[in-house]
Parts: C-alpha cells; sequence; structure tokens
C-alpha cells in the first residue's frame, strides 16, 4: 500500500530568515508540491537565550510571502517538553543514556577533537559509566547534570535521496551526545527524532550541515523504538564568495532586508529559481510557474554561491 509523504518546515527561530535558508524551505515546498506530500510547520524555539522574540511570526509571515504554505496546527517546541522528558527516560531505563557533568572546558581539556563541519566536539567519554545514577552525579560533583547516549564504534547508514549513501561512525565523529542538556532541556537531535515521529513525517528536507545529524537521528530513532520510513534529503547550503556559509559577514541577505527595498516575491523567487537550476537567467517568475519546472535532477549538488549580482537582482538595481 502506497503511504501518504509528510514533510515539515523547521525554521529556528533564532535570527531571520535569509536567502540561504529561504531556499531550503523553497525546495522543500516544491518537493512537497511535486511528490503530493502533506506539508506541517514546526517552529524549533527550544534554545531559549537563541530565541529572538518575534523570529517565528516574522518567518511565518515571509514563508507566506513567498507563497510557501503548511496545515495548521504549527507545533512549538518550547510547548514539547514533557514528550522528550519521556523519552529520555526510556533512554534511561534501558541504560542507552548517562549523566554528565564536563563542561566544555573539561571537554576541550581531555582533548576532544573539534569536528570540523559543524564546529561540535568529539566527547571522550569522561563521564561514562562514572556514575550509578543522576542522584549519584549530582551528589559527587554539584553541577548541574546533562545526558549522553553511549554510541556504537560501527558505521551507521544514512541513505540520502540527493546525496546518496553515507557511512557515519558516531564513536570517531561526536562521541557520546547529549540528548537532554544540564539546562533541563531536550538536545535538538532528542527534539527532532521524537517530533518527526509524533507527526507521521516521513520526508526530511534540510541542509546538508545536517547530514552528520542524521546518523545521530538513526541512531536514537533505532534506541527509541520508531519504526516506520524516513527518508532524507540534504541539500547544499548557500555560501558567500568566500565559500563560506551565508552568514552576516555578506551583507544584509534577510528576507525582510529585500523586501524593504521594494523586491517582490516573484523577484526572490527568480533567484532562488535561478540558484536552484530552473532557469538559465535570473527574472521574476511565480511560484506556480516553477512548480511546472521542476525537475530534481536540475538541482546542483554543488554549494550555490551568493554573488554580488544576485544582491544587485534582488535590489533592482
Ligand atoms: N531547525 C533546523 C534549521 O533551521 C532544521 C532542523 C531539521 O530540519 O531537522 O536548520
Amino acid at each position: 500500500m502506497a503511504t501518504e509523504g509528510i514533510t515539515r518546515l523547521a525554521p529556528s527561530p533564532t535570527g531571520a530568515l535569509h536567502l540561504g535558508n529561504a531556499r531550503t524551505f523553497f525546495i522543500n515546498h516544491l518537493l512537497a508540491r511535486h511528490y503530493g506530500w502533506r506539508m506541517l510547520m514546526r517552529i524549533e524555539d527550544l534554545d531559549g537565550p537563541r530565541t529572538k522574540a518575534g523570529a517565528a511570526e516574522q518567518a511565518l509571515d515571509e514563508l507566506s510571502w513567498l507563497g510557501l504554505e503548511w496545515e495548521q496546527p504549527i507545533a512549538y517546541q518550547s510547548h514539547r517538553h514533557l514528550i522528550y522528558q519521556q523519552s529520555l527516560e526510556q533512554l534511561i531505563d534501558t541504560g542507552a543514556a548517562y549523566p554528565c557533568t564536563c563542561s566544555r572546558k573539561d571537554i576541550l581539556l581531555a582533548g576532544g577533537a573539534p569536528h570540523i563541519e559543524d564546529g561540535i566536539t568529539s566527547y571522550p567519554g569522561t563521564c561514562r559509566g562514572k556514575y550509578k545514577s543522576l542522584a549519584h552525579a549530582e551528589e559527587k560533583s554539584s553541577r548541574p547534570v546533562a545526558w549522553r547516549l553511549h554510541v556504537p564504534d560501527e558505521p551507521i547508514t544514512v541513505e540520502d535521496q540527493f546525496f546518496g549513501t553515507h557511512q557515519i561512525n558516531l564513536a570517531k565523529t561526536t562521541g557520546d551526545f547529549v540528548v537532554f542538556r544540564n539546562e533541563g532541556l531536550a538536545s535538538y537531535q532528542l527534539a527532532v527524532v521524537v517530533d518527526d515521529y509524533a507527526a507521521g513525517v516521513t520526508e526530511i528536507v534540510r541542509g546538508d550541515d545536517l547530514l552528520e545529524s542524521a546518523a545521530r537521528q538513526i541512531y536514537l530513532r533505532r534506541l527509541l523504538g520508531l519504526d516506520g520510513q524516513v527518508r532524507y534529503w540534504h541539500l547544499p547550503l548557500v555560501v558567500g564568495e568566500d565559500g563560506i556559509r551565508l552568514a552576516k559577514r555578506h551583507g544584509d541577505t534577510r528576507i525582510a532586508h529585500y523586501r524593504q527595498l521594494g523586491a517582490t516575491p516573484q523577484r526572490v523567487l527568480g533567484l532562488l529559481g535561478y540558484w536552484s537550476g530552473l532557469l538559465r537567467k535570473r527574472k521574476k517568475i511565480s511560484l506556480e510557474d516553477l512548480l511546472e519546472k521542476f525537475d530534481i535532477e536540475k538541482l546542483s549538488h554543488e554549494k550555490v554561491v551568493f554573488t554580488k549580482k544576485d544582491d544587485k537582482f534582488l535590489s533592482g538595481k
């Protein structure tokens, strides 16, 4: 029996929507329309200190302005604490997770190797087997306690619809990773897995900076006994002319900025379509016309470079 595809947009309201994340959401939208998947919306507002007031509403407004659509209700990770807590308890009960009282500094001093792609540090296993329980960890260290997951020293296969097959050995990349942070919040990895499963998501489309995270998430799904097929589509990121991921240093690439300068959705879509191999030149175009031209084969596997010409086009110069 054919099952219905379900996908989601999952913005993190830690800053404004810029051309890089807009492109990923745009392709996710086209894939969903092309294959007839349902589209959900989830606001990833777990990271309290980094979440900016009003950023979620603004992202929703800008995505609608571009013509993207999703079903209601919108899920907010900040409302789902108890569900994450239950999954943590399951991981503790099965002995998969253990308490950790290391600070960032402890990890660096213990020689955890910085992991180049996403700035994470490989955990050297300091607290593995050190504490019998949460109470024991609290009593012995008087520090806040995080929970880490034992990872196996073996490759985990990530099948990506776009990038093909990858083998990732978590023991050699991240080491035992955090599933619950010492501020008492679920980590991104745990929350995403629990939420995608709860919502019945079958298609995960996102930036390729999260390809390695897919291995952690596959492993977590296995431990939590969350079966069901999930397909991954990791898309190349947008970078500046220096080859570095689009950021403030590349100037103001927020959708809001170009909107203030008078850019229409058709103009922004024209650049996103051009970046996605659907147009030979940058030109104004509607989402419907782009959908007709959509062809996954045309999507480049290379990073997309944001150039001065792109900026000029969007600014109407
Ligand atoms: N919130 C993440 C982001 O904005 C996406 C996470 C995911 O799709 O799994 O990059």
